[in-house]
């Protein structure tokens, strides 16, 4: 596994770098944003940690840079904020997830394992529930001619849902399987994502509902065989 840490505070990336590579990881560190850019159109890495405030180049605009270059590698970002409005457009610009300075060692290496785990994995496409089609490789959800792309969580959320079909996810179930760690900072996430899912929903004029379950979780109906 390979990873590339952009962080511009020296003394954290170096740390940082030296606990990735006690667990077995290759850790390769780039201190400014066009130094990371550059490391990650050069190699290709299983998982990219990103801060957000960067000299020469914010870490959301090297983002969107690989994102418009079709690198889909999986990026976790590092912010100083937990701010919603810097979640969202992080996620906009193709953020797989989050971190909020200070974290816990054991936290990030959750999260990563989350991240990659997916990667290697033989994914099978092509998951219905009602009237929509949801093609996890391409993370595309397509309702008759319609098809709109999903965030890597937004297919994980849904295809949980599928999975599940009918029957309730809880957010713990949502952050445990999604986001690899259970922590209640993350229920926040959940609602965050379960409104971009259904924005997506509405769009594609699916008459597939995401029902909320008051302070236990969501399903998914079918509004079409009512
Ligand atoms: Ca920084």
């Amino acid at each position: 596994m390979r990873i590339l840490l952009v962080e511009d505070e020296v003394g954290l990336a170096e740390a940082v770098g030296a606990i990735l590579k006690a667990q077995g990881y290759t850790a390769d560190l780039a201190f400014d944003g066009e130094q990371g850019l550059k490391k990650a159109l050069a190699a290709d890495y299983d998982c990219i940690i990103l801060d957000i405030m960067l000299p020469k180049m914010n870490g959301l605009d090297v983002l969107s840079y690989l994102r418009v270059r079709e690198i889909e590698t999986p990026v976790l970002l590092l912010t100083a904020k937990s701010e919603l409005d810097d979640k969202i457009s992080g996620l906009d610009c193709g953020a797989d997830d989050y971190l909020t300075k200070p974290f816990e060692t054991g936290e990030l290496l959750a999260r990563i394992r989350a991240l990659t785990r997916r990667r290697g994995m033989a994914v099978e496409s092509g998951k219905r529930f009602g009237d929509i089609i949801l093609d996890i490789k391409k993370g595309e959800l397509t309702c008759g001619a319609n098809s709109v792309i999903l965030g890597r969580k937004e297919v994980q959320m849904l295809e949980l849902m599928i999975s599940n079909a009918g029957g309730l996810v809880t957010k713990e179930m949502f952050v445990k399987n999604v986001w690899g760690y259970d922590d209640d900072s993350e229920y926040n996430n959940v609602e965050v994502y379960i409104s971009f899912l259904r924005k997506k929903l509405a769009i594609l004029h699916s008459k597939v509902n995401i029902k909320t379950r008051r302070g236990i979780g969501y399903c998914l109906e079918d509004g079409g065989s009512l």
